[in-house]
């Protein structure tokens, strides 16, 4: 039996992730946004460096993948001509995910957090942060970011910002987003001083808080962030337009055509989509796109990591079987095909599972691939029937 490999760490750029494919290298744009230039620059890139392929991640990144070991230097100093990288690789910190919906007031002042605890977080003392340890802004009257992985958030209790750590229901007052930087960096520094971190340079907040460890009390606060917005979708919103691409997989074109539609940048969104800010309506020659804007097409219904050949933990193909799945789930319900059972493409229950095993699949009802199977070993071609029944 195949067993899925856990790494400890999360490739960024300067540290590529070998694949099936290549090496993958995980952007985090600035401000978790491109400009068309940069758009254009980044399509150009994995076109000459890569093998075509890029993903949008569930952490707002995006990956190049297929890019050869002698190609990783000059694409590097590519990227980072064009901003798409940090100049260094010590300025590849912990991931700062905004929230891509923040009206302008709140949008200003998770800027002005970002930025500044960008800066912050390169310090000798958070070098010691887990590569999976991540902060989320999520300001404003709605919170658009729930369920999205994060160990420390700064939202909104009514219009006053909150600093809140994952695992705890309520969060402290901050005046200020100077205010929020400052209390942040405390509670980053109780997390590495008080044991969050274990010995293989691993840990997260959440689990650190279930194990009993509490912030100090002027940490805790006891105020409640606002509500969650409902989980965004493609189409048209009343600030702009969201257009998903299936399984988080973008082309080269993909992002050329993203470019000319008009939007002052395109902000990368951690549910598979791209946002449009100020965009109304697409233009007719949308529908050459292979992205979604249809907020009912079948493919939003289903997950499914790279597989087979591009992950060398996959013994199958997932996203061809997928695409044929995708028709037979009914609206409302969820398909998860996963290569391996390290799950990467879905962390939460769906309906359906698949869990590929040995060139076969298990299959798996309202569980994760944490789960039993409940029939093992369908060959990937009795998968439709099996389904159909
Ligand atoms: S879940 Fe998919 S992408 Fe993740 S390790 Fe397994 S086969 Fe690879």
């Amino acid at each position: 039996m195949s067993v899925p490999l856990v790494k400890g760490w999360c490739p960024g750029a300067y540290r590529p992730m070998a694949s099936g494919d290549g090496l993958v290298l995980r952007l985090r744009p600035p401000m978790g946004e491109l400009t068309p230039a940069q758009t254009l620059a980044l399509a150009d890139l994995a076109e000459r460096h890569g093998n075509g392929t890029l993903d949008l991640t569930n952490r707002a990144n995006l990956q190049i993948r297929g890019v050869a070991e002698a190609d990783h230097a000059a694409l590097i100093a590519e990227l980072a001509a064009s901003g798409l990288v940090p100049p260094d690789s010590h300025a590849e910190g912990p991931g700062i995910i905004l929230s891509p919906f923040a009206p302008p007031d709140d949008d200003r002042r998770q800027r002005q957090i970002a930025q500044a605890l960008s800066k912050a977080l390169q310090a000798a003392e958070f070098a010691a942060l887990p590569a999976k340890f991540g902060l989320v802004l999520d300001p404003g009257p709605l919170r658009h970011m729930d369920g999205i992985s994060g160990d420390l958030r700064i939202e909104s209790a009514d219009d006053t910002l909150i600093l809140r750590a994952d695992g705890c229901n309520r969060g402290c007052r901050v005046a200020s987003p100077a205010e929020a930087v400052e209390q942040a960096l405390r509670m980053m520094r109780w997390f590495l001083t008080r044991g969050g971190v274990d010995a293989q340079g691993r840990g997260r907040m959440a689990r650190h808080i279930a194990a009993g460890h509490l912030p100090p009390p002027d940490l805790r606060g006891d105020l409640l962030p606002n509500p969650a917005a409902p989980a965004p979708l493609p189409g048209a919103r009343p600030d702009g337009f969201c257009l998903a691409a299936p399984f988080g997989q973008l082309t080269p074109d993909d992002l050329r055509y993203l470019a000319r539609l008009g939007a002052p940048y395109l902000r990368i969104t951690p549910w598979r989509m791209i946002f449009l800010p100020g965009l109304r309506h697409l233009p007719e020659r949308a529908q050459a796109s292979g992205l979604i804007a249809d907020p009912g097409d079948p493919l939003l219904r289903v997950d499914a990591c790279p597989g087979a050949p591009s992950c060398p933990q996959a013994t199958v193909q997932t996203r061809p079987l997928a695409r044929r799945l995708a028709g037979i789930i009914p609206p409302g319900s969820s398909l998860h095909v996963s290569g391996c059972a390290k799950g990467c493409a879905r962390q939460s229950a769906a309906d359906l599972t698949l869990i590929g095993r040995d060139g076969r699949f298990d299959l798996l009802r309202h569980g994760t691939v944490r789960d039993t199977p409940e029939t093992r070993s369908i060959a990937p071609d009795a998968v439709p029937d099996l389904m159909n029944r």
